[in-house]
């Protein structure tokens, strides 16, 4: 069991990676794809570091982290789950276990369709590989919003779900028993679960709609948390409503800034770290 996962490998979760390490704890950080950061052509405004790219930046940050022999791990988290004052974090394929969990996933990138939030745990699921079996010789469509969707829904079909997958252009390596719709899906309706969507303006029936973005909803990934429009709400600590769960940078609130997203992290951290020793000494 880590003391912490830390969710999200841009400057905010890399900086609460080198504070954590920094106090002794083990940390993991998991990170679905490039931060943010990595578009900017220049930063000028990141003390220390003068006019670099926000690749370099990502590079130097990175590094540090690697030299504090803090693990790194490609993956996306796509649910927390709270168990008995510790955490399980579902990464696909495996589940990772901590005491303690920070949240630094960046900037909300997409507001759920209509339907979406509704359904979520009634025919809509953000995982393949964690709910497929229970579509197994039924209709479910996945949108493929990322790289890993073409592989999950390769995956459903090969446990005998009656796969659609849709997206915006035909993808390399879809199994050609799938079929595939030309779009974005527009609504989700349904009863008590799931029975159809609108892409196109056309209806299609499924019993399950996967939604493979890049990123998961915060309210989506763990339930419960508390929010303010797209920004979790956190108290001057970096605490989040639920023990245990702390969280920084840009999903935080603005200013989106590098220096800000560090910061923030690094207070997450600190208090995150006395949570764990309070932990460990039973006070907790
Ligand atoms: C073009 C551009 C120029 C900019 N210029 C500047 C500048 O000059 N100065 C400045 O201070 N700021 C600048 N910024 C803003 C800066 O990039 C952000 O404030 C900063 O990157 C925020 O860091 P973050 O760690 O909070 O989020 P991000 O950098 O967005 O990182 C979030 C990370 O979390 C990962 N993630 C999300 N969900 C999950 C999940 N479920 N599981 C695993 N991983 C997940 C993402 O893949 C990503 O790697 C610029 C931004 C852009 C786009």
């Amino acid at each position: 069991m880590y003391d912490c996962i830390i969710i999200g490998g841009g400057p905010a979760g890399l900086s609460a990676a080198v504070n954590m390490a920094q106090r002794g704890k083990q940390a993991v950080v998991l990170t679905a794809g490039e931060s943010l950061l990595a578009k900017a052509e220049l930063v000028n405004n990141y003390l220390g570091l003068p006019e670099m790219s926000g690749s370099e930046m990502m590079d130097t940050f990175e590094k540090h982290v690697r030299q504090m022999n803090v693990e790194i791990k490609h993956a996306k988290a796509s649910n927390v789950l709270a168990n008995d004052g510790d955490f399980a974090v579902n990464i696909g394929d495996d589940i990772l276990t901590s005491k303690s969990i920070i949240l630094a996933c960046g900037a909300a990138k997409a507001k759920p369709v209509s339907g979406e939030s509704e359904f979520l745990g009634r025919g809509v699921s953000y995982c393949a590989t964690c709910d497929g079996m229970l579509y197994r010789n039924r209709n479910v469509a996945v949108w493929g919003l990322s790289e890993e969707a073409v592989h999950e829904a390769n995956f459903l079909n090969g446990i005998g779900c009656k796969v659609m997958y849709v997206a915006g252009q035909y993808p390399d390596g879809l199994d050609e028993k799938i079929t595939y719709v030309h779009g974005r899906i527009e609504e989700i309706n349904g009863e008590a679960t799931v029975k159809t969507f609108l892409c196109g303006g056309v209806s299609y029936s499924a019993d399950c709609i996967f939604i493979l973005r890049q990123a998961v909803p915060t309210d989506a990934l763990i339930s419960g948390i508390e929010m303010n429009g797209t920004h979790v709400i956190i108290n001057e600590n970096g605490a989040t409503n639920i023990e245990g769960v702390y969280a920084a940078g840009d999903m935080t609130g603005t200013p989106y800034q590098v220096s800000k997203a560090v910061g923030d992290a690094q207070c997450a951290a600190l208090s995150c770290s006395k949570y764990i020793d309070d932990k460990n000494r039973g006070q907790k």
